[in-house]
């Protein structure tokens, strides 16, 4: 079925009888050539991208609970291509691309809107590596724009940028960056999945692998076991505990992030504004609330909450840069698992056993990338070889000490 204005137009003249479910629920077949576990956007994206680019078939993606249950419906919605490493920025720079198309492309209104992200730089020494990193942007073919301080506070004149200890002093934006209704990705890639044959197995949790002589045959799951020629992981949170089942420790700790949303405003924010001297990004949603986050809560965790002390210390960083937001309330919170790896860098690569394949380590950054990560990782798994843009996301860079350490870009193993 496909969606257009004039099927809502005429859905509302005669009652929305003509609407059937966006994807099916069948229930797992004994064997597929691809099981893909976890139907957060990674997951749904790679089987998207196998069944449409790479021509697979026999395609199931295993979730234990349900679409969109996971971090895909819970981060802060950012999308950009703000990196600052060779090993990163092209591959950044291919999921904004794909970000630019994927409405048409899956006929599915997921709300991109480019509203522009803008750094704020509070220092000198602070404008010399935004400087740095915008011209390693430009140079990968994204967009980056310095903006002086007189620019940002005709842009937003709500800034406190006469702040005492954190002056702004100028900012580097990216006017292609912006915002995704975070949801409405696991959804649209579910619904052209599922129209390519791939079948979402909801509420099937993978409890254990079959690996014999080193090959993997298939994974266990609260369904019965399923055959598979081909295991890609991709659980996000869940990366340590789900390896840990096929013998394999990660280099990746998991741990809680928190995302706050206030009560509905105005229009006031133009776009995502993030604090450089503290740890603090927002941006204001189509209904109107200001959607932000901050650190992470600083302890090991499997569990979707989060604490209080960073409630304040979150609000804290706010109240720095947009001193407004002191007569705002709050109107939600919640937490989410993420899979921090050491160097602030996700891995897609083979492991050591045949046949399974491992996608994960996103740290705060995961959302920006779905469309990407699930296009290098069918590619991966469909022709054995790693896509050009992230031929550096390996397991054995940490071994090697050929880190891919970009800094501010999500974690800070050694200060958790
Ligand atoms: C509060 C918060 C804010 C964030 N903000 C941003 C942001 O602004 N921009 C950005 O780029 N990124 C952001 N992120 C990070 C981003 O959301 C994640 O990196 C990304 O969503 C992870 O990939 P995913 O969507 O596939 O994960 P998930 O949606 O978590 O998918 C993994 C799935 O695997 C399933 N699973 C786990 N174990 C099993 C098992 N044994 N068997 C079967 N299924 C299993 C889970 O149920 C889950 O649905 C944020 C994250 C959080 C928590």
């Amino acid at each position: 079925m496909k969606y257009s204005g004039f099927k809502v137009i005429k859905e509302a003249l005669t009652g929305h009888r003509g609407w059937g479910p966006a994807w099916r629920s069948p229930e797992p077949c004994s064997e597929y050539d691809y099981v893909v576990i976890g139907g957060g956007g990674h997951g749904l994206a790679t089987a998207y991208y196998l069944a449409k680019e790479f021509k697979q078939s026999r395609i199931a993606v295993l979730e234990k609970g349900w679409i969109g249950g996971g971090n895909v419906g819970r981060n802060t919605t950012i999308i950009r291509s703000n990196y600052l490493l060779d090993g990163n920025e092209p591959f950044y720079e291919f999921s904004l691309k794909l970000w630019e198309g994927l409405e048409k492309e899956l006929n599915y209104n997921a709300m991109v809107s480019q509203r522009g992200i803008l750094n704020l730089i509070h220092s000198d020494a602070q404008r010399d590596a935004f400087v740095r990193r915008g011209n390693a942007m430009l140079l990968n073919g994204a967009d980056a724009d310095l903006l002086s301080k007189e620019q940002i506070q005709k842009r937003y004149p709500f800034l406190n940028t006469e702040n005492a200890r954190f002056p702004v002093k100028g900012g580097l934006a990216q006017h292609r960056g912006g915002t995704v209704r975070h949801d409405a990705v696991a959804w649209g890639y579910a619904r052209a999945a599922d129209s390519y044959g791939v079948d979402i197995i909801q509420n099937c949790e993978v409890t254990g692998f079959k690996i014999e002589k080193g090959v993997c045959l298939g994974v266990e799951t609260t369904k019965g076991f399923i055959k598979a020629k081909t295991v890609g992981a991709c659980v996000a949170g869940s990366s340590s505990r789900l390896m840990q089942m096929a013998g394999m420790r990660l280099p990746i700790e998991s741990h809680v992030l928190q995302a706050f949303v206030s009560e509905g405003l105005k229009p006031l924010l133009p776009g995502v504004i993030t604090f450089g001297a503290g740890h603090f990004y927002c941006s204001q949603s189509d209904k109107g609330g200001l959607v932000f986050g901050g650190d992470i809560d600083g302890y090991n965790s499997y569990a979707q909450r989060g604490n209080l002390p960073v409630v304040e210390d979150v609000c804290e960083g706010g109240m720095a840069i947009f001193p407004m937001l002191g007569r705002v309330r709050l109107l939600r919170m919640w937490g989410g698992i993420m899979d921090m790896s050491m160097d602030g860098s996700p891995i897609i690569d083979k492991t050591d056993i045949s046949g399974l394949y491992f996608n994960g380590g996103w740290c705060y950054g995961g959302f920006k990338a779905t469309p990407a990560s699930g296009w290098v990782y069918a590619h991966l798994l469909a022709t054995k070889e790693p896509h050009k843009t992230a031929r550096s996301f390996r397991f054995d860079r940490f071994s090697k000490g050929l880190m891919i350490d970009e800094k501010g870009m999500g974690n800070q193993p050694n200060l958790h």
